[in-house]
């Protein structure tokens, strides 16, 4: 809701990044902004010994403080506002994750803004020839070969050139001025991400693909929806064209003059995924990821925000681009735990996008092969729109799990022998097999075969990972390394040996297995340089047998077309772990790794190794498929009061000492029993409870968990719990959050 600006308040109510709950009380002074000071506004305020960049959240004549103990700002930032709807949606995410308005601001905004740089785009000089110049022919610039030269050169170029681009072939400024001079050249100043206007218009580079049926229905229920808040989940599976789906979504709605938000995550914001965009639309497409500059961040921002860029495509933290003209949020493979903030702003970038998008009066699409069962049950209730894709558009129908038992059979590198010739005989066949492990390192851990002495992490309640390349070993929670040892610290035996198998060791039992056949493996260690896996990608595109071995890196977004046969080297990792989504998030792993296999020309297979075979959740994933598991699973949730039929919220606790946290803990759920026993407010409060690996990196985690049928009661406690804490002196001195709908406990 836009502001009217306030003429001349005594009083601005600043958000500043600081843990306060709170806004902090300033005066204007110097000059106002010349929109007058409103919401939105950057000022540079003294606070305690520093100066910090705040956001003007208030214009008032009032305090609780006497006016004349406000300190004045030192400078007010901006002649107008930052965008008023990246400022909703920072307001709303604050309130609903409760955490601090201030530090909110501060995470949503590129580090340039940060600084106090004013939100106009970086510009850049650009040469084109007039019309004159264009006419002009370069003999009768005989008399100046260079100018000549520059003035074919521009010739090849209608858009005209960059000043860098000029300059690198051996052009001076004075040859560019000369030309100027003459009237056969002229200087244009633009903004850095502008991009050259096609003559004709077009908008599309390349023609849309004629969809399929199921595709056709899914694009014309959207086309229904152009105007108002209109939120879609889209269930297609793996390779059913669900992009093609969000592409020609995306050409109606630029081509209504809107602005488009595609969300994906972390791991599918790939070189390949750009191209697709970049190839398909003639108009800019400006990503934003974790690999741009500051600079390239910004400009991306600033692109969006005045509306130059049409399209939008990030990662998490896009859902924060502030857009002039939304047109429609797309978040692809919505299930991703990446959307999922781990730390500070625990927010989830999916469900800011259903708030975006209402708020906008817009349509949202959300896309997976595999959908949360909180999407799943909004869709299945009729709240959302279900679209289905079930067919796909090659050939070949995604592979069936086959499940191999792995009980009393030996194992090399984690695979049992018919697994390896299975393997052997798809290689023979010419194709490629994807061997997914989801551990990295040469094996889980190293054991003493003499006492059972196991190698742990002395910060973490934790194993630490074996490696070979380089040798050592790891901690994968606090990231320590330790020498290998000689013999066993315990009882000296030298008869140490790794337990269980890791990627490197997959590698290395295929290696020896298969010498005349290259074997890649794709994990963090692997791909530490940022082309690695972009060069095993490309090697896989030539097509030649070869033997793919990684972790979930590999599961998602790529399109593997020679990869026939997939081996899932353990299955059982997730079956019974104590985290109530494990199972949703392993059967969507699956699945998703499944996807991976016959692509292209050939049908594909899945053998999956488990030591449960017997197990009825993974015997309904395997012969039924994940829609069939998801309603077992959402009943199950259904019976044990948990999400999406319950809300969570959880307090964690954590302290390098362990009364400390245990004290509080205990001090903490105490007084909100109380309360919530005086208020009679439906809110269950579990624990505290020590934190499933209760030791990390020195330091002791406990949690409390907040449940309740309605989200409103969850966020008043919430509320009051935020507040007691802050007020609480004993919480000085531990480390606590409230993770509002926690993704893993
Ligand atoms: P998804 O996003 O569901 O995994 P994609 O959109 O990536 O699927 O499509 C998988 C492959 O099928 C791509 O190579 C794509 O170009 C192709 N494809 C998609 N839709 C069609 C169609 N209607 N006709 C032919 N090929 C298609
Ligand atoms: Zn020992
Ligand atoms: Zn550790």
């Amino acid at each position: 809701m836009p502001q009217t600006p306030h003429p001349a308040p005594r009083v601005l109510g600043i958000a500043i990044p600081s843990p306060l709950r709170r806004l902090f009380d300033y005066r204007p002074c110097g000059e106002a902004p010349s929109g007058g000071w409103q919401p939105g506004i950057r000022v540079r305020v003294p606070f305690g010994r520093r100066q910090l960049v705040g956001v003007v959240i208030e214009c008032r004549n009032d305090s609780e403080l006497a006016l004349k103990d406000l300190k004045p700002i030192d400078a007010c930032l901006d002649a107008t506002p930052l965008p008023a709807d990246w400022l909703w949606l920072c307001r709303f995410t604050a309130r609903y994750y409760q955490h601090p308005l201030g530090d909110t601001l501060h995470q949503a905004m590129p580090v340039l803004l940060r600084q106090g740089r004013p939100l106009t785009a970086r510009t850049r000089e650009r040469w084109r020839l007039t019309a004159v110049g264009q006419a002009a022919d370069a003999a009768e610039l005989a008399r100046a070969p260079r100018q000549a030269a520059l003035l074919a050169m521009l010739h090849q170029h209608p858009h005209g050139l960059g000043t860098q681009a000029i300059l690198a072939q051996s052009f001076t400024r004075e040859q560019l001025r000369a030309l100027v001079d003459k009237g056969l050249l002229s200087r244009l100043e633009e903004p850095a991400t502008a991009h050259p206007r096609d003559s004709t218009g077009a908008r599309l580079a390349e023609p849309a693909i004629p969809l399929n049926r199921e595709q056709s229905v899914a694009l014309a229920a959207l086309h229904e929806g152009l105007d108002r808040y209109h939120p879609c989940l889209l269930e297609g599976v793996t390779g059913s064209g669900k992009t093609e789906v969000y592409l020609q979504l995306i050409e109606a709605v630029v081509g209504q003059g809107r602005q488009a938000l595609v969300l994906v995550p972390e791991i599918g914001l790939t070189p390949q995924t750009l191209a697709r965009f970049r190839q398909r639309f003639r108009v800019p497409v400006v990503a934003l990821h974790s690999g741009l500059t500051d600079h390239e961040r910004f400009d991306a921002w600033e692109a969006a925000a005045s509306g130059r860029a049409p399209i939008v495509i990030g990662t998490r933290s896009a859902i924060f681009t502030p857009l002039a003209r939304p047109g429609v949020i797309i978040v692809d493979e919505e299930h991703d735990g990446s959307f999922k903030q781990q730390d500070g702003l625990r927010y989830h970038a999916r469900d800011l996008a259903v708030a975006r998008a209402h708020h906008h009066a817009i349509p949202l699409l959300l896309g997976s092969a595999t959908p949360s069962l909180e999407s799943l049950s909004r869709a299945r209730s009729g709240d959302w729109r279900h679209l289905t894709l079930t067919q796909r558009a090659s050939r070949h129908a995604p592979a069936r799990l086959e499940l191999v038992d792995l009980r009393g059979r030996p194992r090399q590198g984690g695979l049992i022998p018919p697994v390896i010739e299975t393997i052997r005989e798809t290689l023979a066949a010419g194709h490629q097999v994807l061997v997914f492990i989801n551990r990295r390192g040469f094996a889980p851990t190293l054991a003493c075969h003499a006492c059972g002495w196991l190698a742990e992490c002395d910060h973490c309640d934790a194993r630490m990972t074996l490696h070979r390349q380089p040798p050592l070993l790891a901690c994968h929670h606090c990231d320590r390394r330790r020498v290998l040892p000689e013999a066993c610290p315990k009882c000296a035996s030298i008869d140490l040996r790794p337990l269980g198998s890791g990627t490197e060791r997959t590698e290395e039992t295929l290696a020896g297995l298969f010498p005349k056949v290259p074997v890649h493996r794709i994990d963090r260690d692997s791909t530490r340089r940022r082309d690695a896996f972009e060069q095993v990608l490309a090697e896989l595109r030539r097509g030649e047998p070869c033997l793919l071995v990684g972790t979930q890196m590999l599961a998602k977004g790529h399109h593997l077309p020679h990869v026939t046969l997939v081996v899932v080297v353990n299955a059982d990792a997730g079956l019974y772990a104590s985290d109530f989504r494990a199972l949703e998030q392993s059967a969507q792993l699956l699945i998703q790794v499944a996807g991976r296999a016959g692509r292209a020309d050939h049908p594909g297979r899945v053998l999956v190794q488990t030591l449960h075979g017997d197990d009825p959740h993974l015997q309904t994933l395997a012969e039924q498929g994940y829609a069939a598991l998801a309603d077992q699973l959402l009943e199950e949730r259904r019976a044990a009061g948990l999400p999406p039929f319950r809300f969570l919220a959880l307090l964690r606790l954590e302290s390098p000492r362990e009364d400390a946290v245990s004290a509080l803990g205990h001090q903490v759920a105490e007084a909100l029993r109380q309360w919530l026993a005086s208020r009679r407010l439906e809110v269950g409060c579990l624990g505290p409870v020590p934190a499933p690996m209760e030791r990390r990196q020195n330091r002791y985690h406990a949690q409390l968990m907040l449940t309740s049928e309605r989200r409103s009661r969850l966020h008043e406690a919430g509320a009051w719990l935020t507040a007691w804490l802050e007020a609480s002196p004993e919480a000085r001195r531990v480390r606590w959050s409230l993770d509002i709908d926690p993704q893993t406990l």
